[in-house]
């Protein structure tokens, strides 16, 4: 079980992931699905990251002496999941419905033409 320094820093590091995505600091890689390109704070660095679920990776020191090793992501590979990662499909909407009095009405008011009467 993760304790609560280990939270701790990954809360930090999500704080700067958005901050980072905030920035437009994330690039996704042309033709290279789950991986990213993404800057780093003051804008010296750039860092190779994938960020496909269960192939985590990034280019950077803390991912590589620290974070990697602890099956954890730096703050790199949450910036590019929460920029480009897959988002919840939304609900498909509901299949509409017509109201076959409300047409009725509609017609005898005038406000629709009247049904056409197959040949
Ligand atoms: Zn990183």
């Amino acid at each position: 079980m993760v304790n609560a320094v280990t939270v701790k820093g990954l809360a930090a590091r999500l704080d700067k992931a958005e901050q980072l995505v905030a920035e437009g600091a994330v690039y996704p890689v042309a033709g290279c699905d789950g991986y990213a390109v993404v800057r780093n704070g003051d804008g010296t660095q750039m860092y190779l990251v994938r960020f496909a679920a269960g192939h985590e990776n990034c280019t950077c020191p803390d991912f590589k002496n620290r974070q990697g090793t602890a099956g954890l992501p730096c703050k790199h590979i949450l910036a590019a999941e929460l920029a480009l990662g897959d988002r919840p499909q939304p609900p498909a909407p509901a299949a509409m419905t017509v109201d076959p009095i409300a047409i009725e009405t509609a017609r005898k008011l005038g406000i629709i033409a009247p049904a056409k009467v197959a040949a």
